[in-house]
């Protein structure tokens, strides 16, 4: 565990040092900027094209988001039916993650039946706060 994120840290260090700030020891969970719940950790933080998994991505409304994806979340629900239209990730459907608590939209969960993973998520890094 502690090499993959090791890996990522270096894969990222040449492209954004901010990230690499953000990953600094003792900070392990991600919480919902808004309620403070936990949403996932730092060790489900995963590349799922085999580059980063930090991107910047473009709705067909012109609006951008920093995203990270990862494996496993807690505290999240599907707010939308999976669809594949505009999918930032070919062949994987999207749909709406809201918070479970306060209902923050917090990105969107990626599925495929036929692609490995067959899931994962996509969350807004502007909506999570690090904490240890
Ligand atoms: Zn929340």
């Amino acid at each position: 565990m502690f090499t993959r994120i090791s890996l990522v840290v270096l894969d990222l260090s040449l492209t954004d040092p901010k990230i690499i700030e953000e990953l600094s020891e003792g900070e392990e969970a991600f919480l919902c900027f808004l309620c403070k719940v936990k949403i996932t950790e730092k060790k489900y933080v995963t590349s799922v094209s085999g580059g980063t998994p930090y991107h910047t991505f473009t709705n067909p409304y012109g609006f951008s988001y920093n995203v990270m994806t990862v494996s496993y979340c807690e505290m999240v629900r599907e707010v939308s039916e999976p669809v594949l239209e505009h999918t930032w990730f070919p062949g994987y459907a999207w749909s709406i993650l809201g918070c479970q608590n306060c209902s923050e939209h917090l990105g969107w969960r990626f599925s495929s039946a036929k692609q490995k993973p067959q899931s994962f998520y996509c969350l807004i890094r502007d909506k999570l706060i690090l904490s240890v």
